[in-house]
Order: C-alpha cells, then sequence, then structure tokens
C-alpha cells in the first residue's frame, strides 16, 4: 500500500484566539464543543494541572492542533502545547512517549489571567494519549524552562485558528472539567454521559440542566472598567459561566438547574481593573447589587469587603441569596 507522507507548515501563533468569550463547565463523562464559524481552544481536562498521566479518546473533523494536550502554567506564565513545534529551538528531553524538542516564543495578548506576556511552550514529539505530565515539567527544568502546572488549566484539547465549523469530542480518563475560549464567531461546549451537569452553551449564553430541580434563568448586567475584568456566575460553589465583561454594561445570561446560593465572583483583579455589576435577576425577579449584604470585593474603610454596593474592586464575591 502506497504511502502518503501529509507535510503540514504549522504556524505557532501566540494568543491565536482573541478572546471573545469563554465558557467553563464541569463534566466527568464526554465533552462536546461545536464551533460556528470560530477560532477557538477548548477541551476536557482539569482547571488545575499537575503532573498527571493523561490517558483520553478523542476526535475532530477541523483541527489544527490536537486532539492533545494544551494547557497553563504559572511562575512563569506559560501557555503549553504538547505535540507540536514552532519557535526557538531550547534542546531536547525524554518521557515514556520518546523524545521531545522544545520550542518557545514570546507572547503578548489574552491569557488566562487577562491580557499582557507570556512564554508559549511547543513540544515536538508525540502527541498522543498516555502523557506524562511530570516527565514534561522535568524536561522543561532542566533546559531552564518549567511551569507551575498547578497554576492554570490543563486539557486534551482541540485548536481552530482560523475560524471554521465542525465538532470536537474528547473523554478524558478522571477529569472533571471542560472549558472553551473563542474568537470569531462562537462556540458550544456540553456534557454528555457519565456523572456531572449538561452545559451548553452559544455566544456567551449558558444552558445547563440535568443537575436535577427547577430551571433558573439569570441574568447578571455588569461592566468592567478596562474591558479585561472576568467575571464568574456560581451557584453553590460550581461555575455555571465565566464572562470577560465589556467596559459598557451589558446583560448575560445563563439558564441553570443547579440550586443554592448564587453569587458573582471577580477573578483577576488588576492595576486599573474594576468590575460594576448593576444587578442580577433570577426568574424574572431583580436583585440589585446595592441592596445585598455580602461583597467581598469592594473596597470599604481602607480594605476589602463590604456591603451594599455595585463594586468589585478586589477579587472577591458578591453574594446575591439563594435560588428561587
Ligand atoms: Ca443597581
Ligand atoms: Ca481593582
Amino acid at each position: 500500500m502506497k504511502k502518503f507522507l501529509l507535510v503540514i507548515a504549522l504556524v505557532a501563533v501566540c494568543a491565536m484566539v482573541a478572546q471573545a468569550g469563554r465558557t467553563d463547565i464541569s463534566c466527568s463523562g464526554t465533552v462536546t464543543i461545536r464551533a460556528n464559524n470560530a477560532a477557538w481552544v477548548g477541551g476536557h481536562g482539569w482547571s488545575s494541572g499537575s503532573g498527571r498521566t493523561i490517558s483520553w479518546s478523542a476526535s475532530c473533523n477541523m483541527c489544527q492542533f490536537g486532539p492533545a494536550i494544551y494547557g497553563w502554567g504559572t511562575n512563569p506564565l506559560v501557555e503549553y502545547y504538547i505535540g507540536r513545534g514552532g519557535g526557538t529551538r531550547r534542546g531536547t528531553y525524554s518521557t515514556s512517549k520518546g523524545t521531545f524538542t522544545l520550542y518557545t516564543n514570546n507572547c503578548n495578548g489574552p491569557n488566562i489571567t487577562g491580557s499582557g506576556s507570556f512564554q508559549q511552550y511547543n513540544a515536538s514529539g508525540s502527541g498522543s494519549s498516555g502523557q506524562n505530565m511530570s516527565q514534561h515539567n522535568s524536561g522543561w527544568n532542566n533546559l531552564g524552562r518549567g511551569t507551575n502546572m498547578g497554576g492554570g488549566y490543563q486539557i486534551v484539547a482541540g485548536e481552530n485558528y482560523g475560524g471554521g465549523n465542525g465538532t470536537f469530542t474528547a473523554s478524558v480518563s478522571g477529569a472533571n472539567w471542560g472549558t472553551v475560549w473563542w474568537g470569531s464567531g462562537s462556540a458550544s461546549i456540553s456534557c454528555g454521559g457519565g456523572g456531572g451537569s449538561t452545559t451548553t452553551t452559544s455566544g456567551g449564553t449558558t444552558t445547563t440542566s440535568g443537575g436535577g430541580g427547577s430551571q433558573k434563568t439569570i441574568t447578571v448586567r455588569a461592566r468592567g472598567t478596562s474591558g479585561q475584568e472576568q467575571l464568574r456566575l456560581r451557584i453553590d460553589g460550581n461555575t455555571i459561566a465565566t464572562w470577560t465583561l465589556s467596559t459598557s454594561m451589558q446583560n448575560r445570561t445563563a439558564t441553570t438547574y443547579n440550586s443554592g446560593g448564587i453569587n458573582v465572583q471577580f477573578t483577576n483583579d488588576a492595576s486599573g481593573r474594576d468590575v460594576q455589576v448593576d444587578y442580577l435577576v433570577v426568574n424574572g425577579s431583580t436583585r440589585q447589587a446595592e441592596a445585598q449584604s455580602y461583597n467581598t470585593a469592594v473596597w470599604q474603610n481602607s480594605s476589602c469587603g463590604g456591603s451594599y454596593s455595585e463594586w468589585m474592586h478586589c477579587n472577591g464575591i458578591l453574594g446575591f441569596g439563594n435560588t428561587p
């Protein structure tokens, strides 16, 4: 049988997804991502990385990267890809999956802290299932690199840099979390099979089902002072949606079957970043932010934390009471 060698010129692009939206879900089953004319990156894994060994089954009909491992580390801030090259060659190292060559790029743009400079690591070698992340990080450390994998998420990802339509699925052993970022167009993420809730998202609207109880529709009206602020909607401690705010007041809506305490969390405070929350609406009932007594994020009396304010100046939580 004749064999064809397909040579793909991989262009390592920094911050390839100009972040227009991001949705995180809890999922221990199978994550499905559907892209509608979107540049996107997303997949199934963990909200906090580690040196774990990662095994999976996954497919993608439109990916320019993956399915393979993608993640973020901190100190230094690093975006990493296993199974692709591109950048400045730093040397080689070995893992149980064979020999890898590490390439790096200096990047500036959207990242897990908002926006700014970071390093991109591209580990060229086998991208297939069964990666030992501790061996990778040791290899990077021996080349004068390395990162704190616990500081960011770690997923079996697909990515499309240019924009397109299609479907990605991944089932990762032991994983409990999924995420998708998209730039142009829109992308949805859902969870099926196995434990966890089922969530679908399109264009910043999130629908979660399967958690039991009645369905609630929640709208949050908010803005950020810089346009980089990230706000999470949480119910009973579970993240239902993650939004990047704009500098003008906008309504963001999520639908969920989860029950418990409702709060919004400001997660990436930095110089020049503050969040103003006008109100939250649950099933048509409006709860003004300035009427809420629990706000750990407002700056009052020379410290973070107070009450009865629309403002979140610090990382923290504004509580809106319980679901109806
Ligand atoms: Ca208000
Ligand atoms: Ca601030």
